[in-house]
This record gives structure tokens, C-alpha cells and sequence, in this order.
């Protein structure tokens, strides 16, 4: 349908139309069991660049992957103020109890460039302002920039950020309770999409490797469900 252009609505609806017609079959048992309830197991946080399709990436089926998207893959830390991305991790962690949270940063971020030249920011006030919940991104760029002149000042920022991002998400009560009962592993990984490559925050190094370098067992299959689980049939 695209070549990576503009899609306009009537190939979106042409989409829908091959979607029912030729591929929905070959998936509608998965679909009519995906009714009965979703059991992802892993929160996948991601920005909204239209770049990105964490399905086609992780090659996840519908009900594997609870997704949480905006400019900037930002996760804003707990506060009193209500806000989508706070509902979407609690009801991913303490209601439908994934096992990983990734924070999955990309190259060429627009929203991660914006805070590296906040003045082209000056006509997206509301991007701007949401922004705020990257401070010291900046300065944690210059940091490392400082150590490596020769690298790539956006793809340090990109990096950094996804880091902020994995604090911030920590202070939410439900994502603290869970890695306290050793039931949650958080990641972070930055997605090249020109070339498909991901690296992958290493904590032992304090540095982004590639995928395949990640031990396995970071990402191992969870251990049993707890007995208390709540019922998991309700969509969000
Ligand atoms: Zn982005």
C-alpha cells in the first residue's frame, strides 16, 4: 500500500479491505482466541515515528506486545497529575502483569533532536513543554560527548534519553513493587530502523550493545504466574 509516502485515508480503507479479505482468515483462530482475554507478556514503549512498527520489528503476533507510543518515548515520572502513559503502565504491570518492559528508543528521533535545538521548538509549544520529562538529557549528552568528541551528538542524546526514560519509569508504584518482587525486568534498546540493527543497554558495561550481544537470560521466558493474577479478559 505505501512505498513510504503519505498514506491517505482511502489507502488506509483499501488496506482494511486486504487485511479482511486475505490475511484475517489465515489469523482467526488466533483472533477469536485473542477474545477471550490478552496476556501479553511484555510492555514495549516506543515513539510515535511513523518509522517504527514494533510487530514487524519483534515479528509479535496481535496479543503479544501491550504498547505504549509518543513523540519521544517518554514515560513521565509518578505525579499527582492523571496522565495516559501512567494508566497504560499500571494496568500493564499490576493488572496484566508483563513479565519486561522495554523502552525502545530509534535513530533519527525528531523529539530527541528537538531537545538538542529546543529553538525549533519554538512553533510546537505543547512538544516543547512534554519534552520537560527528558530534563537532563542534555546535559548527560554533553557529558559523554565530552569523552567522545567524534560521536554522533543525537545518537548519544537518543541513547541517553532512553536511560531517562527507564528512571523515570521506575518511580511508578506498580513498576517499583514489581522489580522489588523480582517479577519485572525493564530494558533499554535503541532501534536503527535504516538498517534493523538494535542495541541494547548493558548495565554491567553502562553501554548499548548490539542485540545478539545481550545475555539471553536478561530476556528469559517469566517464571510461573502468581496464583493471585486477576482475571486478564478486559481490553484497554
Ligand atoms: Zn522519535
Amino acid at each position: 500500500m505505501s512505498k513510504g509516502g503519505r498514506s491517505g485515508a482511502t489507502s488506509l480503507i483499501s488496506g482494511v479491505n486486504v487485511f479482511q479479505e486475505k490475511v484475517f482468515g489465515n489469523k482467526e483462530s488466533l483472533f477469536r482466541q485473542l477474545g477471550e482475554g490478552q496476556h501479553p507478556g511484555v510492555l514495549f514503549i516506543t515513539c510515535s515515528d511513523s518509522r517504527i512498527n514494533p510487530n514487524l520489528l519483534t515479528q509479535t503476533e496481535p496479543g503479544e506486545l501491550f504498547l505504549l507510543r509518543n513523540a519521544g518515548n517518554l514515560v513521565p515520572p509518578r505525579c499527582s497529575a492523571p496522565s495516559g502513559e501512567a494508566a497504560t503502565v499500571e494496568y500493564a504491570v499490576a493488572h496484566l502483569k508483563v513479565r519486561d518492559v522495554i523502552v525502545c528508543g530509534h535513530a533519527k528521533c525528531g523529539a530527541v533532536a528537538g531537545l538538542l535545538n529546543p529553538t525549533s521548538l519554538d512553533t510546537l509549544p505543547a512538544v516543547k513543554s512534554w519534552l520537560g520529562h527528558a530534563a537532563g538529557v542534555v546535559e548527560e549528552t554533553d557529558r559523554v560527548a565530552a569523552a567522545d568528541p567524534a560521536a554522533d551528538r543525537l545518537e548519544i542524546a537518543v541513547e541517553r534519553n532512553v536511560l531517562k526514560q527507564l528512571d523515570n519509569l521506575r518511580t511508578h508504584p506498580a513498576v517499583a513493587d514489581a522489580l522489588a518482587a523480582g517479577r519485572l525486568r525493564v530494558h533499554g534498546w535503541v532501534y536503527q530502523f535504516e538498517t534493523g540493527a538494535v542495541t541494547a543497554h548493558d548495565p554491567s558495561s553502562e553501554r548499548f550493545v548490539p542485540l545478539a550481544e545481550a545475555r539471553r537470560e536478561k530476556f528469559a521466558a517469566p517464571t510461573e504466574a502468581p496464583s493471585d493474577a486477576p482475571p486478564t479478559n478486559r481490553s484497554i
